[in-house]
């Protein structure tokens, strides 16, 4: 019984998706079959919602593509699919309700909303970059920040966007390092670490492939870099001994509290672990025993994480 519910429902969208053009499946009443207006908000004839906003609740004329409730604005193509899908199965089956589809909704009425009204491009575009950084699309997030940076360069969350962007470079680094392109891989490490010189896991990693191509003496450079901005790591300690690097005594111990550097703290602040923080799941540590700075070996990538990242 619930099988063929759920069954009828799946194949409804697929039948709906792949059959009808979107202008006929909202100027035709579903429930009835009576020709509807664009103006019209419910069918004339049995009063069924034509374009209501799940979200929201608002009844939107037929003609709208997203919510025209006060600050919902909600793709609406998508909803008119999944209204004819009775509320009960629609909850059951979790229809359009996983993060990533939400986010991928919030995608589409920030485009619209940056056409509809370019004076919220500065709230909107700073949203569109935090929602890749949560789909955990580093490439689209870094060029995204920069896009903002470029639009808005004296911003107030200037330093919290540069700890973004840093962090988003490093995860892109990583994505062409695990393809075995080291070029690109090197070139987004060291854009990472001159976008936040603080962020000491970029330097490591640049320290890493300046390793791997034998160039010691930037290896060495690099590794000093990464223990100036997390004194004590234990992973560039490792490495400046291994060059035969001279270690300032002061950076040999992690520094206090109070001296965290005001850019790293901010990320704190805002719901961003502070290097270094556990490795998420596309990166792999550059620390000391998973790859020596000599093996030539190429760490299997991580498998995507879910929709539901953790950050
Ligand atoms: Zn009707
Ligand atoms: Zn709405």
């Amino acid at each position: 019984m619930r099988f063929t519910r759920i069954l009828t429902a799946v194949l409804l969208v697929a039948a709906l998706l792949t059959a009808l053009p979107s202008w006929a499946i909202r100027v035709i009443c579903l429930q009835c079959s009576t020709i509807a207006e664009l103006t019209d908000e419910t069918c004339k004839k049995c009063k069924y919602e034509l374009n209501k906003c799940l979200k929201c609740g608002t009844l939107n004329p037929v003609s709208a593509d997203f919510c025209e409730g006060e600050d919902c604005a909600e793709p609406l193509a998508e909803m008119r699919l999944l209204g004819r899908i009775d509320e009960e199965t629609r909850k059951e089956l979790r229809l359009g309700q996983s993060e990533r589809a939400q986010l991928d909704r919030e995608l589409q009425s920030i485009d619209y909303l940056l056409e509809k009204d370019p004076s919220k491009a500065g709230k909107l575009l700073f949203r569109r970059a935090r929602i890749y950084q949560q789909m955990d699309f580093p490439a689209k997030e870094a060029v995204a920040w920069q896009e903002y940076l470029q639009k808005f360069p004296d911003t107030k969350k200037k330093s919290i966007i540069t700890v973004f962007l840093s962090e988003a470079l490093r995860k892109w680094g990583y994505l062409f390092y695990s393809q075995g392109d080291k070029e690109t891989a090197l070139a987004k490490y060291v854009a990472a670490t001159a976008a936040n010189p603080a962020n000491a896991e970029a330097w490591l990693w640049v320290g890493r492939m300046k390793s791997e191509a034998k160039d010691n003496k930037a290896a060495a450079d690099a590794y000093l870099k990464a223990l100036e901005a997390e004194p004590g790591n234990k992973t560039a300690i490792h490495f400046l001994r291994k060059f035969k690097r001279q270690i300032p005594a002061a950076l040999l111990t992690p520094v206090k509290k109070v001296a965290v550097p005001a850019a790293r703290k901010a990320a704190t602040a805002s719901g961003t672990p502070p290097a270094p923080a556990p490795a998420p799941q596309t990166t792999v540590s550059p620390d000391v025993p998973s790859v020596s700075p000599d093996a030539p070996a190429i760490p299997v990538p991580a498998a995507q994480p879910p929709a539901s990242g953790t950050n």
